[in-house]
């Protein structure tokens, strides 16, 4: 059950006291509506595999089956059952990220590194069905949660195999702009050449469970709720995230660190030295 607190403040004017007790309302109802959407969405999204899966279980019990056939219903099993594990660790990172008070650590990220272990996971992701490119041209740092950008920088590079067709390329960059030898900023991208994103979408795509094409998520094991984390993260590290796309075509996602939180590399060095 949830309680809410009314907060109403008094003015000596009727008017006014009535004018911000219906907005204090508006806003309950508006963030009522919200949860109960999001209990309708997770319900409907942990039922579908439960189905599946029961579904799979009545065959395993009533259906004479050979070997081959049986292991086929087990593996099918697994898929499903791996998609609800995804789901619940989805649930469970968005939860923790909603109610984190405190800001993230400030750990310095060596981007060079993980650049390079986006392009493995992304290799491997694809499975030699992509070009996979990988363009470095700085070796400034980031400083942040690595746990936190690492889950947000790689869900867009899953993103980009994921929803571009066989014999595609997909371009890993990692850029610097430097004004006055000064940081102004750092942008990580991933550009594809992909189905891409008609623009009516593009402003609704951190929304929870907001996909474009349901059945094509899903098919490629997606939870729906990847680029809602990566929203957290990136705003928790003023990070902005920018989508340009054409359907058809392909997309590119750019993650912009602001100045304050790039490291030249020169200035790791020189901190870890002191
Ligand atoms: P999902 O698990 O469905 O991929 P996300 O939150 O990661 O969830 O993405 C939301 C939706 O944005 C996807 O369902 C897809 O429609 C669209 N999308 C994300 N990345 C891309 C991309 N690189 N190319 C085309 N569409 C994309």
């Amino acid at each position: 059950r949830t309680q809410f607190t009314l907060s109403v403040q008094i003015f000596p004017y009727g008017d006014q006291q009535k004018l911000l007790l219906s907005q204090d309302i508006t806003q309950l109802e508006r963030t009522e509506a919200m949860r109960r959407d999001f209990v309708a969405n997770v319900s409907h999204e942990i039922k579908t595999p439960l189905t599946v899966l029961g579904g799979f279980v009545e065959t395993l019990r009533d259906v004479p089956m050979d070997e081959a056939h049986r292991l086929r219903v087990l593996d099918m099993m697994l898929t499903q059952s791996d998609r609800m594990r995804h789901l619940v660790d989805d649930l469970l990172v968005l939860a923790r990220l909603e109610g984190d008070p405190y800001p993230p650590p400030e750990d310095v990220i060596d981007m060079k590194s993980m650049m390079a272990q986006y392009q493995n996971e992304a290799q491997a992701l694809s499975n030699g069905r992509h070009q996979i490119r990988l363009e470095v041209s700085t070796d400034s740092r980031v400083r942040g949660s690595p746990q936190e950008l690492h889950s947000a920088l790689s869900n867009l590079v899953s993103n980009a195999v994921r929803y571009t067709p066989d014999g595609g390329s997909i371009t890993l960059a990692w850029d610097a702009v430097f004004v006055d030898g000064q940081p102004s900023y750092a942008e990580f991208s991933v550009t594809d050449t992909g189905i891409g994103i008609a623009a009516e979408h593009i402003p609704r795509l951190t929304e929870r469970f907001y996909r474009v094409d349901r059945g094509r998520s899903r098919a490629s094991g997606g939870t729906g709720l990847g680029l809602a984390i990566a929203k957290h993260v990136l705003l928790r590290h003023q990070a902005e995230l920018l989508v340009h796309s054409t359907p058809g075509k392909g997309s590119r996602f750019v993650v912009r660190f602001p100045a304050a939180r790039v490291v030249p590399s020169d200035a790791a060095h020189a901190a870890s030295v002191v």
